[in-house]
């Protein structure tokens, strides 16, 4: 099996919250990190501006962070589009489906990005892939959950003979931890900086500034975000 240095990292990083908690993460641990987004027809580009931003202010206000910043990838995975609607890449209502999963998820979408950060990972000898998922989500979309993500590093490392890790430092935390993991990272600047920088809004929009940040305020993400907000600068847990 191929060595891969573990020094080196790729997160899989969209612009959001936690992707953004998890790059700070990556950059407090490794010696060299490196970050993929996707392009894959969703409805909004808020996300993919956001990405940019997030990077370019950390880096601003963690000068022992910027060293460490390597060179970031969009990589296209339109192609999920193709495949049919959901609320992420068609005007379709964010509700529950009959499947029991919210309109939000596209079949097979982590798996093909954790395929693609694999590839991208392999050529540029990156053996920590960081990955921002969280079981604890209300989603519950199962490419997030921690059995999906052992067989899928397992297909990764035999399907490129390579001995890449994975690791998603939110998996067991709920959002208001995130935001305590934030905290102890880079501290209140950190907090502030991802707050107001990272984009999470389901429907793409940045008009309003609340407290948790910017959205539309009434969606599921922005539901989730504002509680977890809510319960860190209580002091509590997310409902
Ligand atoms: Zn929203």
């Amino acid at each position: 099996m191929r060595k891969l240095d573990p020094t080196r990292a790729l997160v899989l990083f969209s612009g959001g919250q936690d992707s953004s908690i998890s790059l700070a993460w990556a950059l407090s641990r490794y010696a060299h990190v490196e970050t993929i987004g996707f392009h894959y027809g969703q409805r909004h580009a808020a996300e993919l501006g956001a990405r940019l931003t997030v990077r370019k202010e950390i880096a601003k206000a963690f000068p022992n962070w910027a060293g460490k910043l390597g060179d970031d990838a969009i990589v296209s995975a339109v192609g999920l589009k193709d495949l049919g609607e959901s609320a992420m890449t068609h005007e379709t209502a964010i509700v529950m489906g009959e499947d029991g999963l919210p309109t939000t998820f596209v079949p097979g979408r982590n798996l093909v990005f954790l395929s693609l950060a694999g590839g991208l990972a392999y050529r540029r000898n990156l053996g920590a892939l960081v990955a921002g998922m969280c079981e604890t989500d209300y989603s519950g979309y199962p490419d997030c959950r921690e059995p999906a993500l052992d067989a899928q590093l397992e297909a990764l490392r035999l399907g490129m003979d390579s001995d890449f890790a994975l690791e998603t430092p939110l998996m067991h935390i709920d959002k208001a931890d995130s935001w305590r993991l934030a905290e102890k990272l880079g501290g209140e600047k950190l907090v502030a900086l991802i707050n107001e920088h990272s984009h999470t809004c389901y429907r793409g929009e940045r008009g309003a500034r609340h407290d948790w940040g910017y959205g539309c305020g009434e969606c599921p993400a922005c539901d989730l975000r504002a509680k977890g907000w809510t319960a860190y600068r209580a002091g509590g847990a997310s409902a």
